[in-house]
């Protein structure tokens, strides 16, 4: 197997719907389900195709209560070329006989090719040679072509070549049943010999939608002679394109099709558009070499190579990985104000909602193209307004982000759920995972140490951080008991815990201290005011004045930042919240054996009549999350922050999980990144050379004001501290930055040459990024003391050599 292509042999109905999943195709503005030309939405086949953001809105009767759902909308499909031979029912995939079924997702082309032979029930054989691509050269344009060779008969044969606008959204089984008809059609015509075209609209967010397809036939080059007959159907367009074939003889059928809608910019009316950008598309030849250079250049900048020394098939898989995430976010969403959803857009699971994964995906393009994470934050920065109004009916301050947002920003989580186990609809709490705010403030902070871009910082970033902060800070109550700040009634990522047992969720739901959320909190908090240091005197007044942000708020951050709960279990580890220790232990064998696959707990419970609140099982491990977030020395001064001594523990080596991925490190020295791989196995990952990563900035000590005074007090920090302020600046910065009492500009920054105070050459990230296992506990709450060496055993840990 290539690394470079996934290849099927056979056709198995079982898998196709995980191999069209795998097998999408996208660009960044719009993705289509690698389904056979021939299939319609069956059991089997779900030929979806997706806009980036592409959102509509529809109300369902579910168990006795009206629920709007925001969904991804699967949208006409511009797949449809089926064939049929003299007056023969049209050949689906599942009606005739495949022989020598190839399938192939050519990552480095950014295409799919199909090749097989088709039996019809008379015993004629045809070839049928397909490959397709989604442009990444130009987001508009798609194109399909099949080469069909009759290999024991001659007559005549009929392609149909349609647009189809009668899909719905019935992707995921258990949304079957809610109401899934997004689409209305406007137009279905034919306007040119070759050309058709259909219009549809959203029925809610009255998006329009046009495709237009242009059909061709060749043989040997030269056009072929050929019949066409218009097809209208409500909702469809098509053409039957007839002609006669020798046998052996091979004829080229050409699709290519253009995609607008009303939300695109530089257009007059999609319709106009797409008929123009089709008119200019050249051959399918002409588009393939386009698509293909466009991949070249994409893997040139993003590529990723790996070195194993057994053979596997983990480059293939990786390349994978970093393929559907290219194909889900490009320089072609940039337009777009959408972020980045987990399952990308290639079907309808999580309806296409943008949630907390972006957390797993900005590093790689934080590191590979930066100006897609600065876009895609501008996503949540254009929703800070519905969060801030979702923060105040929540009875909070600042900004409340939701754990699923779509087109406004508004909490798109379903609040049922659909047990497939049970059949019961189920209340679903997930809004609760508060979580995602920390995310989005984590994100922007990578960002900006990756690549000092100030500017974002300036105008979006600061406020996003400030108005999150101010969120959390209204969240913690404190807590005269412990002495400390609690935070109450979250959800962690771990989503097998909505409650404490015998609790209503949706009623006295979420729980006390979950360290991931408390631990990322006063992070967050701390990088906040680091952020206000970083601003230049007047923006920081601006931003302090817009939002009402005064000294004592400040100090409260402050406060909170160094004393929120993080709760231990009673040997010292870290326990995922308070309360965990005492919950049930779990029967894992006995279930094992009863179920098998035991993946969805949460479901085999409740379908039990019991409830996963009530036992030690976690679908997401969250504490380990901050092992995958923060390096050692990070999480060491966070825990250092919050008072707490923490030290490895050496007496969990047999554990399952130091086995999972957080065994994997960028070695900064070396300019490689590894990944160990569990037992016995190790691979190294080569990477380009990597951007600067940002300075790791301290806080000045001094408090953090928002005032006159200590405006004068951030003005002295800058000059003592050029390497932090006299970066990449704009002119208002700039403007900004004239000390306000001496009038004298400052030499670095006349010279444009500005003194770094890390010698190492750029290219090299300044920091570690690593992570690392996860077993730590602390010996004494409320005692600092330097953690001891580390001793861990059967793990692969390494002090980045710079801090050696
Ligand atoms: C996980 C969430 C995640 C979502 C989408 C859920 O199963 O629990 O943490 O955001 O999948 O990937």
């Amino acid at each position: 197997m290539s690394d470079w292509c996934l290849h099927y042999e056979g056709y198995d109905p079982r898998h196709e719907g995980l191999r069209e999943a795998l097998c999408t195709l996208g660009n960044g503005y719009f993705a289509t389900r690698g389904a056979a030309p021939n299939a319609l939405a069956d059991g089997v086949h779900y030929p979806g195709t997706y806009l980036a953001g592409g959102y509509n809105r529809l109300t369902s009767e579910i168990a006795g209560h009206e629920v709007e759902n925001e969904d991804l909308v699967n949208i006409p499909n511009w797949l449809p070329l089926v064939t049929r031979i003299e007056d023969g029912p049209w050949l689906r995939p599942d009606e005739v006989e495949y022989l020598d079924y190839q399938q192939e997702l050519d990552m480095k082309a950014g295409l799919l090719c199909r090749s097989l032979r088709l039996r019809d029930p008379d015993g004629r054989t045809t070839r049928w040679k397909e490959r397709r691509l989604v442009s990444m050269d130009d987001p508009h344009l798609a194109a399909l072509e099949v080469r069909l060779t009759p290999e024991n008969w001659s007559g005549r044969m009929t392609v149909r070549s349609a647009l189809d606008g009668s899909v719905i959204n019935v992707g995921v089984a258990r949304y079957r049943d809610l109401n899934n008809r997004h689409l209305e059609t406007l137009e279905n015509v034919q306007t040119e010999e070759d050309t058709i075209l259909l219009r549809s609209r959203m029925v809610q967010c009255r998006r329009e939608i046009v495709e237009a397809s242009r059909t061709r036939l060749y043989q040997a080059g030269e056009p072929l002679l050929v019949e066409r007959q218009l097809e209208r159907l409500p909702d469809f367009v098509a053409q039957d394109i007839a002609f006669d074939v020798e046998e052996g003889q091979e004829i080229t059928v050409e699709k290519i099709v253009a995609l607008y809608t009303s939300q695109d910019s530089a257009i007059s009316e999609p319709g106009l558009a797409a008929l123009k950008q089709l008119s200019r598309a050249g051959s399918c030849h002409s588009l393939f070499e386009a698509h293909r250079r466009a991949w070249a250049h994409l893997w040139e900048e993003c590529g990723v190579e790996i070195e194993t020394k057994v053979q596997s098939a983990v480059g293939m898989k990786l390349r994978l990985h970093v393929f559907q995430i290219l194909q889900t976010v490009s320089t072609h969403s940039i337009e777009l104000d959408v972020g980045v959803p987990p399952r990308g857009w290639h079907g309808e699971a999580y309806r296409g909602h943008i949630m907390w994964d972006e957390l797993f995906i900005f590093p790689y393009l934080n590191l590979r193209k930066p100006l897609l994470t600065r876009e895609l934050l501008r996503y949540r920065y254009r929703r800070l307004g519905e969060a801030r109004q979702a923060a105040r009916e929540a009875g909070y301050h600042g900004a409340l982000f939701p754990w699923q947002s779509g087109s406004s920003g508004r909490e798109e989580s379903q609040r049922l759920h659909l047990n497939p186990l049970s059949g019961r609809w189920v209340p679903d709490n997930s809004h609760r995972q508060r979580h995602i705010n920390a995310a989005i403030a984590f994100n922007i902070w990578q960002y900006y140490e990756v690549s000092e871009d100030r500017e974002f910082l300036y105008d979006y970033g600061a406020e996003l951080m400030l108005e999150i902060a101010r969120f959390w800070a209204s969240v913690a109550s404190y807590d005269e008991a412990a002495g400390r700040y609690a935070i109450r009634g979250v959800m962690g990522p771990d989503e097998f815990h909505t409650a404490y047992p015998g609790k209503d969720p949706s009623e006295e739901g979420g729980l006390d201290n979950n360290a991931y959320t408390n631990s990322l909190v006063s992070w967050s908090l701390t990088r906040t005011l680091d952020v206000l240091d970083l601003l230049p005197d007047t923006r920081r007044r601006e931003l302090c004045d817009k939002i009402g942000l005064s000294d004592e708020e400040l100090d409260n951050w402050d406060d909170i930042s160094r004393n929120l709960i993080v709760p231990f279990h009673g040997d010292g580890v870290i326990s995922q919240f308070e309360g965990y220790e005492d919950l049930q232990e779990f029967d894992w064998e006995g279930y094992r054996k009863k179920y098998g696959q035991i993946q969805r707990l949460d479901r085999i419970l409740e379908k039990e009549g019991t409830d996963s609140n009530h036992y030690k099982i976690s679908k997401q491990a969250d504490v380990l999350m901050l092992f995958f977030l923060f390096s050692t020395e990070e999480l060491e001064e966070i825990f250092e922050r919050l008072g707490y001594d923490l030290h490895p523990r050496n007496d969990l080596q047999d554990h399952s999980l130091l086995h999972a991925a957080h065994l994997s490190w960028l070695d900064p020295e070396l300019g490689h990144a590894r990944l160990g791989a569990g037992a016995g196995r190790s691979a190294t990952l080569l990477a380009a050379p990597l951007p600067s990563a940002g300075q790791r900035l301290r806080r000045p000590t001094g408090g953090h004001h928002a005032g006159r005074d200590s405006s004068r007090r951030h003005g002295q920090h800058r000059r003592s501290n050029p390497t932090l302020l006299h970066g990449h600046r704009t002119a208002r910065q700039r403007a900004d930055l004239q000390p306000a009492t001496s009038g004298r500009t400052d030499p670095a920054q006349d010279h444009g040459t500005l003194p770094r105070s890390d010698p190492r050459p750029r290219g090299y990230p300044r920091k570690s990024l690593r992570i690392e296992p996860a077993f730590y506990r602390a010996s004494d709450h409320d005692r600092l003391s330097r953690p001891r060496a580390r001793d861990q055993p059967g793990a692969a840990l390494r002090v980045p050599a710079h801090s050696r």
